[in-house]
């Protein structure tokens, strides 16, 4: 007697419904390169808020804001005693971003609440959608402020009195676009976090690879550094007398850039953001500061970059004859997931014929934090060239569709898992 293989299953999501979505709500915020610009808690994020409170509400899920302004939209379960299976990402994008980072786990989240309405499920855990607040951190320079509120990684009142450039706060700003809620930020009993996420980098889409099991994300180390040297006359000063804090900066530049490089393919090193005083062509500039980071998928081996880099950025500094103040603005560990979630991933890209492969993320994920009190999981997708941050940031269809199915197989087995 033929038998019906056990792998095969017909509880599909919709993935051109999917699709629809993810381009409808790019409209929203829409850059003329075809990217998006929905800076956190402007009338634009706004407007993106409302419209996906609005299709939860649709869907019958109930939505909670918190006081950070973190949606949440729940759908029960059958045994109401069960703590929930979230899942989620982030709708706010970068200046100039694309369509995808972040609004590809919330709109996937979106089409899995669709999908088992439409094919009548009902899980036994309730389950709830989440939309962080500010997973970029490029209005009130904060990443992940609202994973990190609700995880206790940032206290709330000093996020409170974060300002944009235009002097905003964190707080006025959540109370003009109306999403300053009431629930209080902090982490209530989840049994489960899964987030899809497209890779942002290129190991997938060079392997041919349809879904990413992350198994963890890796560890950093930021640093704000301020270089201070002497303003003076371009045309008069001579050599022997410069104090210029810019060479200085560009000596450290370099040594970030050789101490990534020692890694191999596995180390990153960075300086995203200079600053230059007076930023005058005819003066000798007086004083540069700076952004540092190092990231690596071994903590061990980011001490060792951290070691390597600040006495010889100190040795640089003294050799230009400048001041060099370097702080540590924060430490990361390596985050690793949770092996039961990892492994749900895995199993759904099996049970579908998808193929796959282990990666650490690089990025700093929503998932990293609250994988510190939640079971925690991340899927990704690939991404073409690896390019994200950028509103050329491109997926195919398909690629979104096999993403979401593999959260809705996860998230479904999770939901139905025997206590
Ligand atoms: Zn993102």
């Amino acid at each position: 007697m033929p038998q019906t293989a056990p792998s095969q299953t017909n509880q599909r999501i919709d993935g051109k419904r999917l699709w629809d979505s993810l381009m409808s709500f790019a409209e929203i915020g829409a850059t003329p390169k075809g990217g998006v610009r929905r800076l956190t808690l402007t009338d634009v994020d706004k407007r993106g808020r409302d419209r996906f409170k609005a299709e939860c509400e649709a869907l019958g899920l109930t939505v909670r804001v918190d006081e950070i302004g973190n949606m949440f939209a729940r759908r029960p379960g059958r045994d109401p005693n069960r703590a929930p299976v979230l899942f989620g990402s982030h709708l706010d994008s970068q200046p100039s971003g694309g369509k995808f980072d972040g609004a590809l786990g919330v709109l996937a989240g979106l089409e899995v609440m669709r999908s088992l309405n439409d094919l009548g499920i009902t899980t036994e855990a309730p389950l709830e959608l989440i939309n962080w607040t500010d997973e970029e951190g490029s209005r009130f320079g904060h990443s992940l402020m609202g994973s990190g509120v609700w995880t206790g990684v940032y206290a709330l009142d000093k996020v409170y009195g974060l300002t944009d450039l235009e002097g905003t706060t964190v707080a006025t700003a959540l109370d003009e676009i109306g999403y300053r809620g009431s629930e209080r930020a902090t982490p209530f009993a989840a049994d489960a976090y899964f987030e899809l996420h497209i890779e942002q980098g290129p190991f997938l889409e060079r392997e041919d690879k349809q879904i990413g099991i992350v198994t963890g994300a890796q560890a950093q180390v930021w640093y704000d550094l301020v270089v201070t040297g002497q303003d003076s006359h371009a045309g008069t000063t001579p050599p022997s007398t410069r104090k210029d804090a810019l060479v200085c900066a560009a000596r450290i530049i370099d040594l970030v850039d050789r101490i990534m490089r020692a890694r191999g393919e596995d180390g990153r090193g960075t300086v995203g953001q200079l600053q230059v005083f007076p930023n005058s062509r005819n003066v000798v500039p007086g004083e540069v500061r700076f952004s540092a980071e190092f990231r690596h998928p071994s903590a061990d081996e980011v001490t060792r970059m951290d070691e390597a880099f600040q006495p010889e950025a100190r040795r640089l500094a003294e050799a230009c004859g400048v001041q060099l103040g370097l702080s540590v603005l924060f430490r990361i560990p390596a985050q690793p997931f949770d092996p039961s979630c990892v492994d749900l991933v895995r199993q759904g890209a099996q049970k579908l014929g998808y193929a796959t492969r282990e990666i650490v993320s690089g990025a700093g994920h929503d998932a990293v934090y609250v994988a510190r009190h939640v079971p925690t999981a991340m899927i990704f997708t690939p991404c073409k060239d690896g390019l994200s941050h950028n509103e050329a940031e491109s997926i195919k269809p398909e690629e979104a569709e096999a993403g979401c199915q593999v959260l809705f197989e996860a998230v479904v087995a999770r939901a139905n898992r025997s206590l």
